[in-house]
């Protein structure tokens, strides 16, 4: 069945030939796979438009073969999102986030990931886009948030009693907070102000971020726990966020 929907281009790649294949966003498909045939060449047809970042509205056809994904029969541009290719640090950073949404879901789910990464492209295109490592762990909390792996922050993961008093640690492979009695070796050490902070950044829309101050020391330690944790959800390197720390 031939569907219109909406997208975001998370990914775009040149195969043999003239064609062209994406990796989309839809917010009523999730993530898929679509190959726009002659993409390359088809200057009249997809002029510009097939660039990771862009917000289109697409006409997919099921392709000739079962598994294989898709063709995309016409592609409408509702937002190039061009400030985002054009410097180098933005291209970088709206490139985490789109392989982070990636890393996160499969094919065919994240539908309700579409929201948080459309603001996202917005906010990184605006001039006054939040202070980068507040803006990275915002998106973090909700992309994890809606993949269904944010970290228990209230009860001990070990013991599951309310976790309060001066000494609280944060277990990366189990996934959440740790009383005093339960610590272990290697466990990160969580103050309460920090825990605090994540806690009040996870309620905090995005739109909001601006108006945000954050201890400096709160966010470096949050952001640190929050990365870690990630990368041992996803299990695997993150290019551009490799490179983006080289850079930054
Ligand atoms: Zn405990």
């Amino acid at each position: 069945m031939t569907f219109v929907t909406t997208a975001l281009v998370l990914h775009s790649q040149s195969l043999a030939e003239k064609d062209v294949r994406l990796r989309v966003l839809s917010p009523d498909k999730g993530l898929f796979e679509v190959v726009a045939k002659g993409g390359k060449k088809s200057k009249r047809r997809f002029v510009n438009i097939l660039e990771p970042f862009s917000f289109l509205r697409i006409h997919v056809r099921p392709g000739r073969v079962l598994h294989l994904p898709p063709f995309l029969d016409q592609a409408d541009l509702l937002e190039p999102f061009e400030t985002l290719r054009v410097s180098f640090s933005h291209y970088l950073k709206a490139s985490y986030f789109s392989e982070l949404t990636e890393s996160l879901f499969r094919p065919h789910t994240g539908q309700e990931a579409f929201r948080p990464l459309l603001q996202a492209f917005y906010l990184l295109a605006e001039e006054r886009s939040p202070p980068w490592p507040l803006f990275k762990l915002h998106f973090e909390l909700q992309m994890l948030t809606k993949s269904g792996f944010m970290p228990r922050l209230r009860e001990c993961v070990r013991c599951g009693k309310r976790v309060s008093g001066p000494e609280r640690f944060f277990a990366i492979a189990e996934g959440g907070v740790v009383c005093q009695n339960c610590f272990r070796e290697g466990d990160f050490p969580f103050p309460p102000p920090v825990h605090a902070f994540l806690g009040h950044l996870l309620q905090v829309p995005a739109e909001k971020l601006n108006r945000l101050r954050p201890a400096a020391e709160n966010l470096k330690q949050a952001g640190r726990i929050m990365e870690n944790f990630l990368l041992f959800v996803i299990d695997r390197e993150i290019n551009s966020l490799r490179i983006l720390k080289e850079m930054l």
